[in-house]
């Protein structure tokens, strides 16, 4: 059995979400600023270096991993470092993706070991699809979760970033189309991480209680039994296999189960995504390059500054200055 990180609050850490470039090619309104600036290059993590701490997670009892980013598809050599973490015997490997390069990438990802994938998805209507993801096209990506379907994964999610004005309207049409398609999909409420300027977070916040009613007009939800294990609730329709799940940060604090940290692509450890308690990885790793033992004392202690939990305020405030291309979503 493997050593386990625990916090102050005796919660066992054993989820990592990895941010493995802070690019992407979208611009989402909720995520990002039109005008970003992103990292210069020796500042980001080699493949090496993430292998290396996922690596030292895992033998600090991590079973499961999620790649996430920006946009994980725009890394060059992805498929290397999805086939190293592959081999590390995780209970859990997936992604989280725009879905854009999917139609060719679903099937390589698969093979190289990838459990599972989460799909971005906020709307279904080619304009507005536009005009939330400022560059998407729409049927690239569902193109691409054909793609996903095909490739013979273990879970498919869909997400919906849920905005009042910009695609509240919609719920019924996705769940029409994550039925059809026979994969999970989950309702997210938007988050204060970044200053945007598109819309007011606070008037556009549509919560998990008001996705729930839209759904219940036309389908029945009854609360899954099963535990998730993450901060999602989920739902199931008598007549459909799917899951229905929600994300609810501001209405339904989710914080005394927390199992989860994230690090940056700059190496960043953070411990909890609504504050900005970190420990810098990456000088470790470069002070260190030869022998483990500093990086996995550097991770074990930085679990005592976990924070019991975050506080996302309503009136569309800005309280966490990073966004979340750079936080890992
Ligand atoms: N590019 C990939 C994608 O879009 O799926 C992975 C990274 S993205 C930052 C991860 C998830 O975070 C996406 O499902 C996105 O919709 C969500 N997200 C981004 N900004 C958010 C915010 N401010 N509030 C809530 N969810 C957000
Ligand atoms: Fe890119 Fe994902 Fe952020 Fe959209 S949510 S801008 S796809 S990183």
């Amino acid at each position: 059995m493997p050593q386990q990180l625990t916090d102050r609050f005796g919660r066992t850490v054993n989820y990592v979400r990895l941010s493995v470039t802070d690019r992407c090619d979208f611009r989402c309104v909720y995520c990002m600023a039109e005008d970003m600036t992103f990292l210069p290059r020796q500042q980001v993590l080699t493949l090496e270096e993430i292998a290396r701490i996922a690596r030292n997670f895992v033998s600090l009892g991590t079973e499961k991993i999620r790649l996430t980013g920006g946009e994980p598809m725009v890394r060059k050599d992805i498929l290397e470092l999805v086939r190293e973490i592959g081999t590390y015997g995780l209970r859990d490997f997936a992604m989280t993706t725009n879905g854009s390069q999917l139609t060719t990438m679903a099937e390589p990802l698969r093979k190289a070991g990838l459990h599972r994938l989460n799909i971005s998805l906020d709307s279904l209507d080619a304009d507005k699809f536009r005009s939330i993801t400022r560059t998407g096209k729409l049927s690239q990506v569902l193109d691409g979760i054909d793609a996903a379907r095909e490739a013979g994964f273990r879970g498919i999610k869909l997400n919906t970033v849920v905005m009042k004005g910009r695609n509240d309207e919609e719920i019924p049409e996705l769940i029409e189309f994550a039925r059809r398609k026979q994969v999970d999909i989950s309702f997210i409420e938007e988050m204060p991480l970044g200053n945007i300027s598109e819309h007011d977070r606070g008037l556009a916040l549509c919560t998990s209680d008001e996705v729930r009613t839209a759904i219940r007009d036309h389908h029945e939800l009854v609360p899954a039994t099963e535990d998730s294990g993450g901060p999602a609730r989920y739902y199931r329709m008598p007549d459909s296999p799917i899951r229905v799940g929600f994300i609810s940060p501001h209405s339904h604090n989710f914080c005394a189960t927390c199992n989860r940290v994230r690090v940056t692509v700059e190496g960043r450890l953070l411990l909890c995504l609504g504050n900005e308690h970190s420990v810098d990885l990456r000088r470790v790793l470069r002070a260190n390059p030869v022998t483990d033992d500093k990086l996995r004392q550097t991770i074990i202690n930085a679990m005592d500054l976990k924070p019991e939990r975050h506080d996302f305020s309503t009136n569309g405030d800005v309280q966490i200055l990073r966004f979340m291309n750079m936080t890992g979503g």
